[in-house]
């Protein structure tokens, strides 16, 4: 059987509708991504061990054929115990299994397995304790040879991953090579079947190596060839200067409730100078969470306009975007810039006016860069969280100022490491917030558990009484079957208990956009006290009399995640609070929420979540970003500089790839966002 790489996963055996639906939350939808959900990591089950020179608390793999088996119901506890001996060669041994009824039917006296599992002391004998077995076939899946681990989910077992795996095997070993054969010899980079093929089903550990190693290049050299591909083609088409006269920035002072920080000043000055200079702009405004890099971006707005051009501002969230369009109008107001917001599904924006001109501002999502979407001449392009998006959805927006370079400027809170940046963002110039505004005090974090639920209903009264504002988050939207993790619909009831004076609003990725807006701006400046969520408010969401973010399962998010959400918080002067809450006991997340709770430096705890959970997860979360890695180690310095080469030598013998259009046509699909 052959499959395309468009093709929906349901066209698979054994894939059925709420199989295919599991796989669709985890963002695999066509055999295409399938290929690419690589293992998490691999174990050797493939050496086989002689039976008799097992020993207690060794691991062991045998091949081996079952003596005898017998099942049944122990009356204590109730247990379902299977006993079995197994043969090999060598001579037998015990083998037991617990609450496993369905051996009944899976294992077969007389018939040879492959065993897999750890040895240990079972009434008194030496017994191979409920391994994992596979019939000994000529091509095992499960034990006897080296096996891949997915990242799993509820319903779908690493199990189950490998034999929907091995129903690709056909269609992987006839994927066609897409990198040049020049650079496949240079870098001595196996084909990229046999690399898709080792990497589910590694032969041996050596060609799972140069899997992985093939697999990584890939990866980066894909983003690099996007960078070299803009960096290339960036400022080849005339810039159109935006010079402000030296009043501009006193002016703008004076529109604002707040005195600008000194950091907020001199990354204004930049801007303006790269704006009036005859190359195009290409900024990153680096800041951390509530360092205020909006105002920033709004007096690069305002010169863009008063010098007669248009602006696009692209946020990675619907939510955000509306944010930025409820916030920014006000201000731009008072200079006579006028603004629209145009997402997905709002319909606020008209195209015809911003076709005309007569619209100054654009504020929207990825819906920004849809064909229909024409500007008379726009002359500035600003990305807010820029790490969530495509390298190449830059590209696309420049597009859009027609026969000339737009001047572009990306704001982030991440922090990237010195490698990352210097070989992916060296073409950029950069401005750096290194302060937060004054007067806002430390946030106190502290550690939430059950023993402690009175004091915070005693706080959150309390906030609510002085006409602040609570978020509350949770990991999911609806109820958890194991009921493991809170989720909006069972924090729902929760809350109304504990608050039954609340105003309580719930806000997630599923409500309409109209919605959103309106709840947003009712528990900004109305009367909602609490705010029920999803992780869809950690970026970028600006209430500045929200006191309280109380996050239920912490430990479900990352660290760099986690202090996105803190810095919901904290954004005037008034004192704020950060409750995490975590029933999980095991070290690990205790550590982790402490360092949490013990450091608030963004930079810090990056670095930690770095090296805690590595580089995909650090940048990202659930949204697809440019720099999610599965294979490749972002603080691999060789490769990203290999990769680089490599991607620069290609652009410059190629600089539109014309001889490559199916590499082009990759950095392209590369860039679609994936969801919102
Ligand atoms: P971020 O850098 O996280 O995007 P924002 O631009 O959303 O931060 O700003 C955070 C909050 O701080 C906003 O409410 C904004 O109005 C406010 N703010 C920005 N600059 C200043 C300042 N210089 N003084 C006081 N408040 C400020
Ligand atoms: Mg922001």
């Amino acid at each position: 059987m052959f499959f395309l790489l468009t093709e929906p996963i349901s066209h698979l055996p054994g894939i059925g509708p709420s199989l295919a639906l599991k796989w669709q939350k985890l963002g695999v939808l066509t055999v295409g991504d399938l290929l690419s959900y690589y293992p998490r990591k691999w174990e050797d089950l493939s050496t086989l061990s002689p039976l008799t020179a097992a020993q207690a608390g060794q691991k062991i793999t045998a091949k081996a054929t079952i003596l005898a088996i017998s099942h049944f119901r122990s009356p204590y506890k109730k247990m379902f115990i299977t006993n079995a001996v197994i043969q090999d060669k060598s001579g037998s041994l015990r083998v037991v299994w617990f609450n496993q009824p369905y051996l009944r039917t899976t294992l077969k006296k007389d018939e040879e397995y492959y065993f897999s599992g750890n040895i240990g002391s079972y009434q008194g004998h030496l017994t191979l304790m409920s391994p994992v077995f596979e019939k000994a076939d000529h091509s095992p899946l499960h034990a006897g040879r080296i096996v891949p681990i997915y990242p799993e989910t509820v319903g779908i077992s690493s199990k189950i991953i490998r034999r929907v795996m091995k129903t690709l095997l056909n269609t992987i070993r006839h994927q066609p090579e897409i990198l040049p054969e020049n650079i496949i010899k240079e870098y001595r980079l196996v084909p990229l079947a046999a690399a898709l093929e080792n990497i589910h089903f590694p032969a041996s550990e050596i060609e799972l190596k140069h899997a992985r190693q093939r697999l990584g290049f890939d990866e980066l050299f894909f983003i690099q060839l996007s960078l070299a591909f803009i960096k290339q083609n960036w400022g080849k088409l005339p810039s159109q200067p935006m010079p402000v006269p030296p009043d501009f920035l006193a002016n703008f002072q004076s529109h604002l409730s707040f005195i600008l920080t000194a950091a907020q000043t001199k990354a204004i000055h930049e801007i303006l100078n790269g704006l009036s200079a005859d190359q195009a702009t290409n900024r990153l405004l680096l800041g951390d969470v509530g360092s205020g890099k909006t105002v920033v971006a709004a007096a690069a707005i305002v010169a863009a306009v008063k010098n007669g051009y248009q602006v696009a501002l692209m946020a990675p969230t619907e939510v955000l975007a509306m944010q930025h369009y409820q916030n920014l109008k006000s201000l731009m107001d008072k200079f006579g810039v006028t603004t629209t917001l145009l997402t997905g599904s709002t319909k606020l924006a008209d195209h015809s006016e911003i076709a005309s001109g007569q619209i100054d501002l654009v504020i929207g999502t990825h819906a920004l860069i849809q064909k229909q979407v024409a500007f008379k001449n726009l002359n500035l392009v600003i990305v807010d969280e820029q790490h969530r998006f495509g390298v190449a959805q830059r590209y696309q927006l420049k597009n859009k100022a027609g026969a000339t370079t737009p001047h572009f400027i990306s704001l982030s809170a991440t922090p990237i490491p010195r490698t990352v940046f210097l070989s992916l963002f060296s073409d950029l110039d950069v401005s750096i917030l290194t302060e937060i505004p004054a007067g806002r005090l430390p946030i106190i974090t502290r550690l939430a558990t059950a023993n402690n639920l009175e004091k915070i209903q005693v706080l959150i009264n309390k906030e609510i009484l002085a006409g602040h504002k609570i978020f509350v988050i949770t990991p999911l939207i609806e109820e958890d079957t194991k009921a493991e993790r809170a989720s909006i619909a069972s924090e729902t009831q929760n809350l109304a208990k504990l608050f039954p004076q609340a105003r309580i609003a719930t806000l997630h990725g599923r409500i309409p956009a109209e919605e959103k807006l309106q709840i947003m701006q009712d528990f900004k400046e109305g009367n909602i006290n609490i705010l029920l969520a999803t992780s869809v408010i950690e970026v970028g969401i600006d209430v500045p009399k929200a006191t309280v973010i109380w996050i239920k399962n912490a430990e479900w998010f990352g660290l760099a995640q986690l202090h996105q959400l803190r810095g919901r918080v904290g954004r005037s002067n008034l004192q704020s609070y950060c409750l995490v809450e975590t029933k999980m006991e095991d070290l690990e997340t205790l550590d982790r929420l402490k360092a949490f709770i013990k450091i608030r430096d963004g930079n810090e705890l990056a670095k930690i979540d770095l090296a805690l959970r590595g580089p995909g997860a650090f940048f990202d979360t659930q949204q697809s970003g440019f720099l999610r890695l599965k294979i490749a180690n972002l603080l691999d310095e060789k490769l990203i500089k290999t990769t680089h080469q490599a991607a620069r030598d290609l652009i410059q013998a190629d600089p539109f790839l014309k001889n490559h259009p199916e590499l082009k046509q990759k950095i392209q699909l590369n860039i679609l966002p994936h969801s919102e």
